[in-house]
């Protein structure tokens, strides 16, 4: 469904000035700084016993990340250590960074029951923007974004992740798959 933006709305003076959105803002950066330099203090002199702090000290600490957050995009494997995925091609062309690259493989119609697969999958995380369209565009529930964003590397050339690289086992995405059926009912396709 088609989402229009309307450009030509009024504002009135008071919204023209931008002073109440500044003013607003000011407010949340202001509160977040002294709660987040104050709030230590207590938990130091040992009369609490959490920081009542915003931030984490990472890589010590993590935060837990709420199931709509998209880390790096990767394909469930199946028990057997194959994946989902039916090289369509539909996340590759949904991509808007180009960064997936599929190679197929077609069945000849003596080799198992599965009629087309990837023969090669590569993601370059290096080039990745995280969007998650290659999750909505695919038709198999074989491609989900995961909660793992600590992909930082020296070399480039390893962030292209391969196919072996990329399975993951659908345990560990069961969370985000479930969500995902909700969010794009992917049953009425
Ligand atoms: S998350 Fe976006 S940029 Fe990354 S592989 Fe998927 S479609 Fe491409
Ligand atoms: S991951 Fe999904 S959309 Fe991408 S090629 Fe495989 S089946 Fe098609």
């Amino acid at each position: 469904m088609a989402y229009y933006v309307n450009r030509n709305v009024k504002l009135t003076w008071w919204e023209r000035s931008y002073l109440p959105e500044i003013i607003r803002g000011m407010y949340i950066t202001s509160r977040h700084f002294f709660v987040n330099m104050f709030g230590f203090i207590p938990f130091f002199l040992g009369k609490k016993k959490e920081r009542e702090i915003f931030t984490v000290y990472y890589p010590e600490e993590m935060v837990d990340y709420p199931i709509a957050y998209r880390g790096r995009p990767v394909l469930p494997m199946k028990e057997d250590g194959t994946p989902y995925c039916v090289a369509c091609g539909l996340c590759e062309i949904a991509c808007p960074a180009y960064c997936i690259d599929i190679i197929p493989a077609e069945n000849s119609g003596k080799q198992n029951e599965v009629e087309r697969w990837p023969a090669e999958f590569t993601i370059d995380y290096a080039v990745c923007i995280f969007c998650g369209n290659c999750e909505e565009a695919c038709p198999e529930e074989a491609i989900f974004m995961s909660n793992d964003c600590e992909i930082s590397m020296l070399d480039r050339k390893k962030m292209k992740y391969n196919l072996e690289q990329l399975l993951t086992p659908v345990a560990e995405l069961q969370d985000r798959i479930d969500f995902t059926r909700n969010m794009y009912a992917k049953w009425n396709y």
